[in-house]
């Protein structure tokens, strides 16, 4: 049976790498301090024997015991109200809890697939973002800290792989969404769902014209489980295509929902980037990957998780 650990395990993306790799027959090894996850993304797992917890936090010195095939480190947080939060544990679980990743990748001869994301891109000035695009980011800007810390996270992965031959992967994660998002993250779409349930007006950044691409989850888990079982080296965006403005996306949310709130606007945060929509040839070509979900399934879905939600918990932002 191969043997893997999953940073950030606990969190929205990583809980459902847990459940794939356990489905796929897989020792899971998931660690997390739970800075931003929730153990209820993983519970379901706790009684089985191929999986096991860790609570740690990966910018402390890691320590499993036996053998591991691979690493997905997935640790980090990841919408902005969260790295706005907590700059400088961004900054280190990039930085040193990505050091610690790969000197454990090289101690146990293990294969490394980091996630990194579209935001290494920033305000792009290329659209549809190429992996070629060396991006438009500002480093001392509020989104410097994540966006900073995520091309950091590529460059000590690509030494690894230079100097010391460690095997790895780098996967471009662009705006991906699904049940277990947290209802209070601040990202778009868990946002305005939030607002739609509790009978609130749906807020819109800016004037809405700027774009993003939005993927389902399980299409990028099927997409990352590919490209840890290539053998390619280089980033590889995985996103879906299906470019929309918020403003549109805030409406096919109004119909989804049901709900008679109206759009009301506020500023447009700092940095905030006007568009963003992967080019995803590199995945089609190198792992016969392309999106299956569209919006208004995947749309579905996630409305129907965050529904069933008890009301203490929609209403409650602390959550
Ligand atoms: P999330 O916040 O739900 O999950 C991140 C998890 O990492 C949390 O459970 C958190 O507690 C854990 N964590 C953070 N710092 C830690 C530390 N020092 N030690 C141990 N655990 C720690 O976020 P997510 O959406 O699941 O994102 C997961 C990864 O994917 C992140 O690396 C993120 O940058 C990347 N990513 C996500 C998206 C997206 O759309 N969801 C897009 C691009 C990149
Ligand atoms: N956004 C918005 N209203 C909200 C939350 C976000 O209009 O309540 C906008 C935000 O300004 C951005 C887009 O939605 O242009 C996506 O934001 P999100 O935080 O989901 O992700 P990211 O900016 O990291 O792509």
């Amino acid at each position: 049976m191969k043997r893997i650990l999953i940073t950030g395990a606990a969190g929205f993306l990583g809980s459902h790498l847990c459940d794939r790799f356990i489905k796929e027959g897989y020792n899971v090894i998931g660690m997390d301090n739970l800075i931003t996850g929730d153990l209820k993304n993983i519970e379901h797992l706790f009684p089985l024997e191929n999986f096991k917890f860790y609570n740690h936090d990966i910018t402390n010195f890691i320590h499993i015991p036996g053998d591991l095939d691979y690493i997905l480190h997935f640790a980090s947080p990841a919408s902005p109200i969260d790295y706005l939060k907590i700059p400088i544990q961004t900054l280190k679980v990039g930085a040193n809890g990505t050091h610690n990743c790969l000197g454990l990748a090289k101690a146990k001869n293990a294969k490394i697939l980091i996630a990194s994301t579209s935001e290494v891109y920033g305000d792009p000035l290329v659209h549809p973002q190429t992996e070629e695009y060396y991006g438009n980011v500002n480093s001392v800007g509020p989104r410097g800290v994540y966006d900073e810390a995520k091309r950091y996270q590529e460059a000590i992965t690509m030494a690894y792989h230079t100097f010391h031959k460690v095997d790895i992967g780098i996967v471009r994660i662009f705006n991906t969404y699904g049940p277990r998002m947290r209802l209070n993250d601040g990202r778009v779409l868990p946002a305005f769902i939030g607002q739609a349930l509790r009978g609130e007006d749906l807020t819109v950044f800016g004037d809405g014209s700027q774009t993003r691409s939005f993927c389902y989850v399980d299409d990028l888990i099927e997409g990352i489980y590919r490209l840890l079982h290539s053998n390619y080296h280089a980033p590889v965006n995985i996103g879906n295509p299906d470019e929309i403005t918020i403003l549109d996306f805030a409406k096919e949310i109004i119909e989804l929902t049901g709900t008679t709130q109206k759009i009301v606007y506020k500023d447009l945060p700092k940095d905030d980037p006007l568009k963003r929509q992967p080019n995803i040839e590199k995945a089609k070509r190198i792992l016969g990957w392309e999106p299956k979900v569209d919006r208004k399934e995947g749309l579905q879905i996630t409305y129907e998780y965050f529904k069933s939600l008890p009301m203490n918990v929609i209403r409650d932002l602390n959550h």
